[in-house]
């Protein structure tokens, strides 16, 4: 069973045209793989009959030639993408048994073109984290371990349950979503591909809130060209969500083919931090070294602002979630805990129902938006974000991708970290500044730290050019030639 859970998505689905391999047969091997490996926690829901049933339905659509692009693919769904029928939590309690009425718009744009529900992926509470540690429904383990030593690590977040689930070979791919870094740092732990498309090129209609201005969905999966094949389908407008582009979406993977020539390149100085580790420097280099070779011009641009990136994210992303959070009352979904009063019952519910970290993050962005302190905090934030954006519009007139590491370190065990949010703050350094302006940035695979746990690169983009992105990511793994595997995975 392991060679059907090795295989890329792109190659799947050209076994699955050629009716070289039934919808079914692949269906049950990911099935399998689930239960096998259940022990990484990855999944909050798992959905084997109806998994089932969608590949009994693809396998009759490839017979009568209707096939759709993603016919028959078995894809895991991050639990926090409203499912019609099946329980959507976003790992909160509070909103335990929550079965919604309505499929998000992603997640029906995939069944329509043919894929196979596997299941609901674990990820921190209503997506925030770095860690995968504020789940309600348990931490996710990374299926990579350091070398001689048998510690469980993170797998990232907050899409961790989805990065785990793809680098495990429990799903040819999955979604995601990315707030400040929640599909890029994940990827980058786990040694898989993840793309953070341009905000407003996938809708959010369905997919539960954490910072509207700030949450794009994007896809998760093992190759460049899979996350190209998997955005096609996830990506285009829809008149339910109203900042969703009304903008053609492109043949992502047919971009490939054009390679990188003459690409110019942008490095910023500002992302040369101090103290940055050896490690992540020099993979940086050996990223720069690559793209010189396959014929991109580097060169040094500087992003004066980026270094108020991070503070002005935890100001405008608890902001936004504060309020998005207001609507978990117990009245409408979810957790309900009686109280004396309606007010006595707001607090009950939401005191229980809520966990640190989220009422953390209710808490810093109820604060900054206080009649005393709003302009100190959250206007001066979002005067930063403009001031971001406009360093990456200057940078764009002399460059057109820009290449940085994804993340400052690779993956740390459960628990550490655990005690100081500013420090877990910090996994976000550089993958902030990308939803602050509102850019496509993925994540790839370019090398193996001293311990042998996957690490990063990160290419980000001008605005709904994802094709770019896509393909100077493609000549990083080509040239970092990412064939290790993590000790975890089926059939291993
Ligand atoms: N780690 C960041 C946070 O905790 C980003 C989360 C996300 O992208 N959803 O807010």
């Amino acid at each position: 069973m392991s060679a059907l859970t090795d295989l890329t998505l792109a190659e799947a689905a050209r076994l699955l045209a050629a009716k070289k391999v039934s919808a079914t047969e692949l269906t049950q091997a990911h099935v399998d793989a689930i239960e096998a490996l259940a022990s990484l926690n990855a999944f909050i829901v798992t959905t084997p009959e109806r998994a089932l049933a969608d590949a009994k339905r693809a396998d009759g659509r490839i017979a009568a030639g209707e096939a759709g692009p993603l016919e028959g693919i078995p894809l895991a769904i991050k639990d926090l993408f409203c499912t019609a029928g099946i329980q959507t939590t976003a790992a909160s309690r509070i909103l335990g048994g929550f079965v919604p009425p309505y499929e998000s718009t992603v997640s029906a744009n995939l069944w329509r073109d043919g894929a196979v529900c596997l299941g609901k992926t674990n990820l921190d509470e209503f997506a925030m984290g770095s860690s995968n540690t504020t789940s309600a429904y348990g931490n996710v383990v990374n299926p990579w371990k350091r070398r001689g030593d048998n510690r469980d690590l993170v797998p990232g977040g907050s899409s961790g349950g989805s990065a785990a689930a793809v680098a495990a070979r429990l799903c040819l791919g999955a979604t995601a979503t990315d707030t400040g870094g929640s599909i890029r740092q994940p990827a980058a732990f786990t040694g898989t591909v993840g793309i953070k498309p341009t905000y407003g090129r996938c809708s959010r209609w369905g997919i539960v809130a954490f910072a509207s201005s700030l949450d794009q969905a994007g896809p998760m999966a093992r190759t460049v060209e899979d996350c190209a094949i998997l955005l096609r389908s996830m990506a285009g407008h829809d008149p339910k969500d109203s900042t969703s582009a009304d903008i053609a979406v492109p043949d992502f993977a047919a971009a490939l083919g054009h390679g990188v020539k003459g690409l110019r390149i942008g490095v910023p100085k500002e992302y040369r931090l101090e103290g940055l580790s050896p490690e992540i420097a020099a993979l940086w280099e050996q990223g720069i070294a690559w793209l010189k070779e396959a014929g991109c011009t580097i060169h040094e641009i500087g992003l004066p602002h980026a270094k108020y990136a991070l503070p002005a994210y935890y100001i405008v992303a608890p902001a936004e979630a504060s309020s998005n959070l207001a609507r978990y009352d117990g009245v409408r979904f979810g957790l309900r805990v009686p109280g004396d009063s309606l007010d006595a019952q707001y607090e009950a519910t939401r005191g229980e129902g809520f966990g640190a970290e989220v009422r953390r993050r209710i808490m810093i962005g109820t604060y900054v938006l206080s009649a005393g302190y709003y302009d100190a905090y959250y206007l001066k934030a979002q005067k930063v974000r403009a001031l971001i954006a406009r360093d990456f519009d200057v940078a764009w007139e002399s460059v057109d991708a820009i290449l940085t590491p994804a993340t400052p370190n690779a993956a740390f065990a459960i628990g550490e970290n655990q005690d100081d949010p500013v420090t877990m703050y910090l996994n976000d350094i550089f993958t902030v500044t990308a939803n602050l302006a509102g850019l496509p940035g993925i994540a790839v695979p370019a090398g193996l730290d001293a311990s042998g746990l996957p690490l990063g690169l990160q290419v980000i983009g001008r605005a709904f050019d994802e094709e770019t992105v896509f393909r100077v990511g493609r000549a990083i793994e080509q040239a970092a030639g990412f064939t290790a595997m993590p000790q975890l995975r089926a059939g291993a």
